[in-house]
């Protein structure tokens, strides 16, 4: 099911062109407001109304005197993002499509489960990395998000569904959120505030100097790890990153990573049918995590008209083997169940719609979406 709005005006509305309050921590916004408030808790009354409520608009403050909503009307903005689609899959999964200030669209998943709500989130207007499993990828590089749009995003699908403060948040959407990491640790010191760092996790496909930057952080999310092949031949060809942030450096660092003690590194793994699914990349998977407090997460891969006709995933049979294989080899490990694919919104299917992709060059046989 799709329901649409309305289009956006192309051109940044004078409000957009105004200081956005999103994506401030509480003194950054105290400072900014000290010279037109009359005391200095109404600060703290702005953060929790953009931060913890969600509200939109100055007017809807109504906790403010009217002269001070006209005040900030008049020189500050809320960048809230603008829901400009949702699609609702059979599985109750929702692909919620927003459009930023500037006209630049992201997609957020919310995926329900017995109960409690997990928002997958983007930390990127694309990606440029172009890992072949993912239509993200193919799309291409855009932009990184501010701290105020990756804090609004979280805010606008909250209101969008209804949702409660308590929601468990993955960084595993539009882009590769350790490119971003001054913006993405600006906006977890927000997010923070109503979600417990250990529901937030963040993946990486492997960034190692994001990585050591995370080790330095004061607070951690949960890390993961996109690796998706035990070796560096398959992994570079699937994950060009590889070739900058090759195996051995992305393990050595991950050995420095200073995990806390009731915390483990999550593994993903992709199963691509032919390529990564038999029983020794099993064993050699396993063999590669073992210094690690970890566990793998093996997903099926997502096919896609524009990864092309490889990206197929492994046979329910070969999948459990695989599964199978890990767990006698004692890996932690758990098949993640599709979920929104009938959407596009599952694992490796976010886009950028309404701008042209990269191109095709190299996915030979793939031809444009219509
Ligand atoms: S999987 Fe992540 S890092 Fe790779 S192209 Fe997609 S968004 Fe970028």
């Amino acid at each position: 099911m799709v329901t649409a709005l309305p289009p956006h005006p192309e051109a940044p509305t004078a409000a957009a062109r105004r200081p956005d309050l999103l994506g401030l921590s509480r003194s950054r916004l105290a400072e900014l407001l000290a010279p037109i408030v009359d005391r200095p808790f109404r600060a703290g009354q702005v953060y929790d109304a953009l931060n913890r409520r969600g509200v939109g608009d100055f007017a809807a403050m109504t906790e403010l005197s009217k002269e001070l909503r006209r005040r900030l009307g008049e020189r500050f903005s809320i960048g809230l993002p603008e829901v400009a689609e949702r699609l609702v899959s059979a599985d109750e999964t929702v692909k919620v499509l927003l459009r930023l200030g500037d006209g630049a669209v992201i997609e957020a998943v919310d995926i329900p489960d017995r109960g409690r709500h997990t928002l997958c989130i983007s930390s990127q207007a694309g990606c440029a990395l172009a890992c072949s499993f993912c239509v993200t990828g193919y799309w291409g590089a855009g932009r990184n998000l501010t701290a105020g749009e990756i804090v609004g995003q979280v805010l606008a699908v909250r209101r969008d569904r209804d949702l409660p403060e308590g929601l468990n948040l993955v960084f595993m959407g539009m882009g590769e959120p350790l490119l971003n990491t001054a913006n993405l640790a600006a906006a977890l010191e927000i997010l923070t505030e109503t979600i417990a760092l250990r529901r937030i996790t963040v993946s990486t496909s492997g960034i190692v100097p994001g990585i050591e930057e995370m080790a330095r952080w004061e607070r951690r999310p949960n890390l993961a790890i996109s690796l998706h092949s035990p070796d560096d031949e398959r992994r570079s060809r699937i994950m060009p990153i590889n070739r900058t942030y090759p195996l051995a450096d992305l393990l050595a660092c991950l050995r420095r990573y200073p995990l806390e003690a009731n915390r483990r590194l999550t593994f993903e793994y992709i199963l691509i049918r032919d390529l990564n699914d038999a029983r020794a990349d099993a064993d050699a998977l396993a063999r590669l995590i073992a210094p690690f407090r970890a566990k793998v997460n093996l997903i099926p891969v997502n096919p896609d008209p524009v990864l092309g006709a490889r990206m197929v995933p492994p046979s329910a049979e070969r999948i459990d083997a695989f599964h199978r294989r890990l767990k006698e080899r004692g890996v932690l490990s758990t098949v993640r169940r599709r979920r929104g694919d009938d959407v596009s919104a599952a694992c490796g299917q976010l886009r950028a719609p309404h701008r042209p992709p990269r191109g095709f060059a190299g996915r030979a046989g793939v031809r444009p979406p219509s």
